[in-house]
């Protein structure tokens, strides 16, 4: 993966210049996006072509053809094989540039080679949008300007020497209009993008910049190296979890049936679609599960009530069970005290899968679930009945142990069970230590998945600097710039490929 630095600004700030001396200091390839919009604005240009007709531009612009080489590491502008880069210099090709550029389909077109160059190596870009959107997670990014009369002057002073006739006034106006168009077009706009460093030239010398954009970005790769990246040992797969996934992953490549799962096996898209590609299908309510009639319905690692498993077995549906070991414990428990005439109170969310198995499992009106102080402060008890508490598996331990202690200075008797499972207390544990010494925590979960959601929770209170994301696309590398120690965590339905992904761009991409 290529190191990168976008340089952005308005015409005539000396980009070029600037960035192919700088390219060359630091052993970087230069990538003129500009030359590439010239090489378009000239097919147009030699075909005439009428700019108020956009079915005219759509038909150009499926014919146009633009690939970079490089000669002794210049670059050389191939339009339709023919290279361009003596004819796009002229100033009517700058000024078509910047009038074709604005459209979208002449964008769309150039905007997967910039990136592809910028992947495959280490690169210094420049242009107008390369830092807002053709490289958002440039590892540094420069808006190099200066004001309108020093770029006219600058302009002029280059057409002198070519020998161009031209007026200073002239090209001041033609610097302005050209300002105008790549600042007010609707598509990629200049702008400089938030986490650019800015830099006027006006009263610097072209050294002066080079060596300015040179140690920001050394000063940006120091700062990477001594970045501390701390990722929690425990975070991604719980044992039920990678259990369950993998009990899915075998059925269905080896059990010779369709293969069903009531409810998705796992919080996490990734897999999910995954499993689609694979003929796994999902069943979300009883009724559906006839469907299944002659494939496997896999109960996954949540549990379900009693009534699913006789439902089952009424309609004669083959199954798998992979309920987690610590649900089918709480399963057992509930049933045992229902039916010793205890009062269950289950700790835990009402609409969450494991908490609606669990209630399967003992009378509705023995049964109360309580998910905040609040429940638990207006809970009042059948008459006599003596209460046992269980929770979810993966509950807050601290916010368990808050709603125990309301329940308990009511003076019932009361027997509580700690169900929490291992995994997650060491998960939470951990989580809130890395935070606590943490700048920045990244918590990677599926936004459905509640022990990610609680493991964001606990994060947050110890380091405000907590960022919830699904994959590496949520992450907004720019607002970690600054941050010396980052802590990185998942929940237990995380798979690995996605913690590493994350780690790796925090690691390298700052
Ligand atoms: O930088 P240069 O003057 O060669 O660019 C020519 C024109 O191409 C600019 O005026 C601008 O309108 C357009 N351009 C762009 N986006 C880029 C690079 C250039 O719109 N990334």
């Amino acid at each position: 993966m290529g190191r990168n630095i976008a340089i952005d600004g308005p015409a005539g700030a000396g980009k070029s210049t600037i960035a192919k001396k700088a390219a060359q200091k630091l052993g970087f390839i230069y990538v003129d996006t500009g030359a590439m919009y010239r090489a378009i604005a000239l097919y147009f240009l030699r075909q005439k072509t009428d700019l108020s007709d956009q079915d005219a531009i759509n038909s150009a612009c499926a014919k146009i053809d633009v690939r970079i080489r490089y000669e002794d590491n210049v670059q050389q502008v191939l339009l339709n094989g023919e290279n361009v880069n003596g004819s796009i210099r002229r100033e009517e090709v700058g000024n078509m540039a910047s009038k074709t550029s604005a459209f979208p389909q002449v964008r769309a077109k150039l905007l997967d080679l910039q990136r592809k160059l910028a992947a495959e190596e280490d690169v210094i870009m420049d242009g107008r949008d390369i830092g807002t959107c053709v490289l958002p997670e440039a590892e540094l990014k420069i808006y190099l300007t200066a004001s309108v009369q020093t770029r006219a002057k600058r302009r002029f002073l280059e057409l002198q020497e070519k020998g161009a006739t031209a007026e200073l006034s002239e090209v001041e106006k033609d610097i302005e209009k050209r300002d105008y168009q790549d600042m007010h077009r609707e598509t990629a706009p200049l702008k400089q993008a938030e986490d650019a460093i800015l830099i006027d030239s006006s009263d610097l010398t072209i050294d002066q910049v080079v060596e300015k954009i040179i140690f920001c970005f050394q000063k940006k790769m120091s700062a990477a190296e001594s970045r501390n990246v701390t990722v929690a040992k425990s975070a991604g797969f719980c044992f039920g979890v990678k259990r369950a996934v993998e009990n899915v992953y075998e059925a269905a490549e080896n059990s010779g049936k369709k293969v069903y799962t009531y409810g998705p096996v796992i919080h996490n898209e990734e897999v999910m679609k995954d499993l689609e590609e694979k003929g796994v299908c999902v069943l979300n309510r009883k009724e559906e599960l006839t469907q299944a009639k002659d494939g496997l319905v896999v109960i996954r690692s949540h549990g379900v009530g009693k009534d699913i498993y006789d439902f089952l077995e009424k309609e004669k549906i083959s199954y798998l069970d992979v309920t987690c070991p610590f649900v089918k414990k709480i399963h057992k428990l509930v049933r045992k005290y229902n039916e010793d005439g205890y009062h269950i109170i289950v700790v835990g969310n009402a609409g969450h899968p494991e908490i609606i198995g669990v209630c399967g499992w003992c009378s509705e009106a023995e049964t109360t679930v309580i998910d905040s102080l609040e429940e638990a402060d207006n809970f009042v008890p059948p008459d006599g009945k003596k209460l046992c508490v269980v929770v979810q598996t993966t509950y807050n331990y601290k916010k368990f142990k808050d709603i125990v202690e309301i329940i308990q200075k009511k003076g019932y008797y009361i027997n509580v069970l700690n169900t929490i499972c291992n995994a997650t207390d060491e998960r939470q544990t951990e989580t809130a230590k890395i935070a606590s010494e943490a700048d920045a925590m990244i918590v990677i979960g599926s936004r459905n998945s509640s022990n990610t959601r609680k493991l964001f929770e606990i994060s947050k209170k110890e380091c405000e600097n907590t960022y919830y994301i699904q994959t590496m696309e949520d992450l907004d590398l720019s607002a970690l710039q600054n941050v010396n120690n980052v802590g990185i965590t998942a929940g237990a339905s995380t798979p690995n490929n996605i913690i590493e992904e994350v780690q790796n761009n925090v690691r390298i991409k700052f």
